[in-house]
């Protein structure tokens, strides 16, 4: 099969002829139709993610399945399905109270501890295939699709996790990112009053369009002000830090109101400072998510097939044009979701 092969970091990919995937007892092999390209496998092409090379990345897919080996489930050969981005055991308890990103015996992630979806074919575990809904038409729309997975899937998340309800007022860091644009559009599906904080103002226009009552950039000098005058002197509910460096969430802190909830997301693994005693008199709670779960997904794919929620695609490649994609997502100037068609 061809695929588009990592040798090592920061390496152009690969296009090359590679076996085709012999899949292992329990696994099965789908034809890869399209797949997303975000940060999260920037990171790994440009080494700030450490991986087995070669690899093949991406994990945000939709597929039809073509080969099962072993006992597959509910899995059947001809069947349009996406995928469970993370390596999880099954039966820790964390996978059996439905907490899957917790699992003790967490085994990686597509595309980085096994071959991903940047090739025409792909080998899982069975119980990382999840079959589409047949009210989804994954054919017409086969990247749109393909990112409900994670883009769509994640801010759902968020929403539970961060129990964000609609009198809350909810500011979003790094807004305009392939995640910050769909949690906007998550946001606005619940009727949730929120703000737009992002470094690119050239996003303004797309995150309003995706739900932003208001656009801050994020190196304004005057943006408490502007948010105390926003929430008339009573801070946010919410922020949702997809940056997560020492001054988003430092920035994040600063702007909640009593009861807020600062949501943390992004993968800097900086470290910050915040003031013990406000968080005791205004009651904050700082709370880490990370993906989401598989029924996360499902209903996610839901959601999308009822029309409720609309993935944003902007960019869509064939293989020979991953490399120059990979460079617009590593400049931050993809809007919304970017990826390859095979
Ligand atoms: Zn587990």
């Amino acid at each position: 099969m061809k695929a588009l092969v990592l040798h090592g970091p920061n390496n152009p990919f690969s296009y090359e002829n590679v076996s085709d995937p012999i899949p292992k007892n329990g696994e099965a092999v789908a034809k890869v139709i399209a797949c997303g390209s975000g940060l999260t496998i920037q990171h790994v092409k440009a080494g700030r993610t450490e991986v087995n090379f070669p690899i093949i990345i991406g994990h945000e897919i939709t597929a039809e399945l073509v080969e099962l080996r072993g006992n597959c489930g509910e899995l059947k050969v001809g069947m349009p399905v996406t995928a469970y981005f993370y390596l999880t055991c099954g039966y820790c308890k964390w996978c059996k109270i439905n907490r899957e990103s917790l699992c003790e015996n967490f085994n990686g992630y597509i595309g980085r501890q096994i071959n991903g979806g940047y090739a025409e074919y792909i080998s899982l575990p069975a119980k990382n295939f999840i079959p589409l809904p047949n009210t989804l038409n994954y054919k017409k729309y086969p990247l749109e699709t393909a990112i409900i997975c994670d883009a769509i899937a994640t801010p759902l998340k968020v929403i539970k996790k961060g129990r964000i309800t609609n009198t809350d007022k909810v500011a979003v860091i790094g807004a305009g990112g392939g995640l910050g644009i769909h949690m906007l559009k998550m946001l606005k599906m619940y009727n949730i009053d929120c703000i737009a904080l992002e470094t690119k103002t050239i996003k303004e226009k797309a995150c309003k369009e995706a739900g932003a009552n208001l656009f801050l950039s994020t190196t304004s000098n005057n943006i408490i002000e502007t948010i105390q005058d926003y929430t008339k002197t009573y801070g946010l509910d919410v922020v949702v830090d997809f940056v997560s460096s020492k001054a988003s969430l430092e920035l994040g802190v600063s702007i909640l109101g009593k009861g807020g909830r600062l949501i943390t997301l992004g993968g800097s693994g900086e470290s910050f400072v915040a003031d013990s005693g406000k968080m005791l008199l205004k009651e904050l709670e700082l709370i880490g998510s990370r993906y989401c779960t598989k029924q996360e997904v499902l209903d996610s794919l839901e959601l999308v097939a009822r029309k409720l929620i609309t993935p944003l695609v902007t960019e869509k490649v064939s293989p020979l044009e991953a490399n120059e994609l990979h460079n617009k997502i590593e400049m931050g100037t993809v809007i919304g979701r970017a990826g390859i068609i095979f």
